[in-house]
């Protein structure tokens, strides 16, 4: 929350709700209490730029997001602002779309503070940290100066920072740091209602691979539960190593695992599973030495159910599994072939 002393006094420069009078603790209170309320990511960035734009009266307000797995920047900007109606809209923006503002973002990320825009209008940068590492930034754009308001969004940014911060743990597996079954109906859920392409990926279409460790059992029998959860751990670090950036990546239980994809077609997606199944085979285990997966992977279409998708991977896993293992199907074609006929629908996941 912020402090007493963080909430600015009225201005001359003031938005109309701090140079009226109106009751600004507890509008800041309700402000705060409906941001926190949100319960992912998505929601939360949402409110926090619409939330802040309303209080500053901003012209727009941009939060420039660090995201992903493997802490490289997503160049992914947040973006309210008023639309010809003078009402606020938000909306994701590609930073290539947006370059001004990019740059901007990039040296509040090192300074903060307020800066001149090139229209004359007035700018406030502030970095979101948190545990001491930059995760984004915001900035308000407006037709007065907003130094008055730096601590008030200062504020913001430290309790969006320790809201994400909670949302991420709840998210992640806590053995591997891939995200957990929990999160994956959401992340899963946005690629069968979107199933867009990303910037300078025309045409590419989402996929679904489960992959599972083969004879698992036996290298808990063999060598004990620790180097089992080791093995775990170094096929999550392959899978960080063999998959794209932005193809989240998920630890399904026991030793499940399963990414999102996007790739132009079936044969690009068989590709990246096949290094990365290729990848795992070459690798040398400690003490354990040779470990293999198998992979069942299924295209996501617009209009499917996330537990039919789901499903159709899982058969393609357990085709893999029943013809020798350490290979990788694509349901598509076991169905157009008609290799699933006769086989034995034992899911390995619990559906939905
Ligand atoms: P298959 O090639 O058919 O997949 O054989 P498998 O032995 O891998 O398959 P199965 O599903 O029979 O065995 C999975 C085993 O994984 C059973 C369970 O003891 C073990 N397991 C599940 N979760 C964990 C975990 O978190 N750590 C460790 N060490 N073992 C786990
Ligand atoms: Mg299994
Ligand atoms: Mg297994």
């Amino acid at each position: 929350m912020p402090s007493a002393a963080a909430v600015p006094s009225p201005s001359a420069d003031a938005p109309d709700w701090v140079a009226s009078g109106e009751d600004t603790q507890a509008r800041l209170v309700d402000t705060v209490a409906h941001f926190t309320h949100q319960r992912d990511t998505e929601a939360l960035d949402h409110s926090l730029t619409l939330s802040l734009a309303e209080l500053a009266d901003a012209r727009a307000v941009t939060l420039y997001k660090y995201a992903g797995d493997r802490a490289v920047p997503q160049d992914l900007l947040i973006r309210c602002r008023r639309n010809a109606l003078g009402r606020y809209s938000v909306e994701p923006v590609p930073c290539a779309d947006d370059a001004d503002a990019g740059r901007l973002l990039r040296q509040g990320e090192r300074d903060g503070g307020c800066v001149r825009l090139r229209d004359g209008g007035y700018g406030l940068l502030v970095p979101i940290r948190h545990d001491g590492r930059m995760i984004g930034a915001l900035m308000l754009e407006s037709a007065h100066p907003l130094e008055m308001l730096r601590p008030l969004v200062e504020g913001f940014a430290r309790i969006y920072a320790n809201y994400v911060g909670l949302i991420d743990e709840s998210e992640r597996d806590k053995l591997t740091g891939l995200y957990n079954r929990r999160s994956f109906e959401r992340h899963l859920q946005q690629r069968v209602h979107a199933p867009r392409p990303r910037a300078g990926e025309e045409g590419s279409r989402a996929w679904l691979a489960i992959m599972d460790i083969d004879h698992f059992k036996r290298i808990n029998d063999t060598w004990g539960h620790l180097y089992g959860d080791e093995v775990i751990l170094m096929i999550a670090q392959q899978m960080r190593a063999s998959f794209r950036h932005g193809d989240p990546l998920f630890r399904f239980g026991g030793e499940e695992f399963v990414v999102l994809l996007a790739a132009v077609d079936a044969t690009a997606a068989q590709a990246a599973l096949d290094r990365f199944r290729t990848r795992v085979q070459e690798h040398t285990f400690p003490q354990v030495g040779r470990v293999t997966v198998s992979v069942g992977f299924a295209a996501i279409g617009a209009g499917d159910y996330p537990a039919t998708v789901l499903d159709r991977a899982d058969k393609a896993l357990y085709f893999a599994k029943n013809h020798g293992r350490n290979q990788v199907h694509n349901y598509d074609f076991l169905r157009a072939r008609g290799a699933l006929e006769g086989e034995l629908a034992i899911g390995s996941v619990d559906l939905f």
